[in-house]
């Protein structure tokens, strides 16, 4: 009975040790599988939390991308008077921050009409600390177009609203980060069909421009703008 008194109390000490390690053991492995399930959880929360608020939130853009899924039919140069050849390609340039330029930049005097370049809808117009003043449009080929760093939004400009090709949204200016530079449109392009990631508009400009003419209408106006 001595001994058995003597190895019993060793006995559930080494017990004890052992069932922490166990203890320690499962509960190191039930840790990572519960954070791992969590994790795969949450994830899934954030895909169905994410559908839901592009649903809600973003039904008018995904209605518009739809409505204006066709390829577009004509092209407008989004800076008025500025010739397709004027336009140099600075897509993909480094730019602050590690970024690469996604889009050109038209240059042309304060205040010069900025046009859509195809058809849509108007999904955002604000002001951001990059882009400045910023209008996005929701247009032709499933595309979001991009305008930035305008001077002034053209009156009555608003979210929701239909343009057509060529339809002024604003001035060249220099809001934005490109305060200090000469004043350009910085102009992007989208594709729904690239995940929304960005192409360069230079070559798709340059091309159609020649095939669709700028509106007669924007050329007289163009013309009397430059001349003031
Ligand atoms: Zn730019």
């Amino acid at each position: 009975m001595p001994a058995k008194r003597k190895t019993e109390p060793g006995a559930r000490r080494r017990g004890k040790r052992a069932d922490r390690a166990d203890r320690a053991d499962r509960r190191g492995r039930v840790d990572w599988l519960w954070v791992a399930g969590f994790l795969a959880r949450l994830g899934v929360a954030g895909v169905v939390l994410g559908g839901v608020l592009v649903l809600l939130l973003r039904h008018r853009d995904v209605r518009a991308l739809v409505h204006y899924s066709e390829p577009p039919e004509e092209l407008t140069m989004p800076v008025q008077g500025v010739p397709p050849s004027a336009v140099k390609s600075t897509w993909g340039d480094p730019r602050s921050g590690q970024r690469t330029h996604e889009g050109i930049d038209i240059f042309a005097r304060r205040g010069t009409p900025v046009l859509t370049a195809a058809p849509g809808e108007i999904i955002r117009v604000g002001r951001d600390r990059l882009g400045g003043n910023v209008v996005w449009v929701s247009g032709s080929g499933g595309c979001l177009y991009y305008y930035a760093h305008l001077d002034r939004f053209a009156s009555g400009l608003r979210v929701g609203q239909a343009v057509t090709s060529g339809f002024t949204l604003g001035q060249v200016g220099t809001s934005g980060n490109a305060r200090g530079t000469p004043p350009h449109l910085h102009f992007g392009i989208y594709p729904g069909s690239n995940a929304f990631r960005a192409v360069d508009p230079a070559p798709l400009l340059q091309a159609r421009a020649h095939v669709v003419p700028l509106p007669s209408l924007v050329v007289v106006a163009s013309q009397s703008f430059v001349g003031d």
